[in-house]
């Protein structure tokens, strides 16, 4: 009776969510497609190129968030962009709020990656590898999204694998997109060791598909009978479940009387 009445109880905790936002506005962007671009003067103490950088970003959207079939969202490689030099140097949020951003960093459009030195960005300068800002956001959507990549020597970004260069700038990408961190240990966006993250765990795919569903195409009444056909199904199962249980409780009632 007990791995039963277990059995049930998971039936509906599976439904749970745990991925979280970055945002209160629950912000995604409205395009179906979202360019990756990267500032053309690369990174001052890091020996990578901007060339090597936008690789990372190809290689991190074809690896894990366009792999995702119920996702509408598509990302892809963009250009190099000659930014202004303020998105090396200045503080990515304003000081002493929790992360109102810096308007002169405001991406006009897409994703924009760079590589920044301001010590406060990144208060570790060793083990914090990037941060990233949905920073430009109007209502509900998500206009630009800046990313930047710890540009002080002492940091391990640059000693990394390709793989592992990959993963954490996949991880920064997921924050442009409007996921926060994941209290789940295999996913892309749990907050530690991203460098060892080689998919997508179901945490992200349920983040992505939540802020970019793709829209079912209308095929007529057959999709309504499937439905409830689907839901019918949902509710003999669990009234099948209901009467083992009566069953159950029924027996060992019984089963007390005889022993009077
Ligand atoms: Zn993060």
């Amino acid at each position: 009776m007990k791995i039963l009445f277990f059995f049930t109880i998971m039936l509906f905790l599976s439904k749970a969510q745990a991925f979280t936002l970055n945002n209160n506005a629950s912000a995604a962007f409205e395009n179906n497609e979202v360019s990756i671009n990267v500032d053309s003067n690369g990174c001052a103490s890091l020996s990578v190129t901007a060339e090597e950088m936008l690789g990372y970003a190809e290689a991190a959207v074809e690896k894990f968030w366009n792999s995702v079939p119920t996702s509408r969202l598509k990302l892809k490689r963009g250009t190099l962009v000659n930014a202004a030099s303020a998105f090396r140097t200045d503080l990515i949020c304003q000081t002493g709020t929790n992360c109102t951003p810096n308007p002169a960093l405001a991406v006009e459009s897409n994703i924009l990656i760079a590589c920044n030195n301001n010590a406060t960005n990144f208060s570790n300068t060793a083990s914090v590898l990037g941060v990233t800002v949905p920073n430009n956001i109007s209502g509900r959507n998500i206009v630009g999204a800046l990313i930047l990549i710890n540009d002080n020597g002492s940091n391990t970004f640059e000693s990394r694998s390709y793989d592992e260069k990959v993963a954490i700038v996949s991880h920064e990408i997921g924050h442009a997109i409007g996921l926060g961190h994941s209290p789940v240990d295999d996913s892309l966006m749990y907050y530690q060791s991203v460098a060892t993250r080689f998919k997508l765990g179901w945490d992200d795919i349920d983040g992505l598909t939540y802020l970019y569903p793709t829209e079912q195409p209308f095929s007529g009444c057959g999709s309504i009978a499937t439905e409830n056909q689907g839901e019918n199904l949902f509710i003999l199962f669990t009234g099948f479940l209901f009467m083992l249980l009566v069953g159950d409780l029924t027996k060992k009632y019984l089963g007390r009387k005889k022993s009077f």
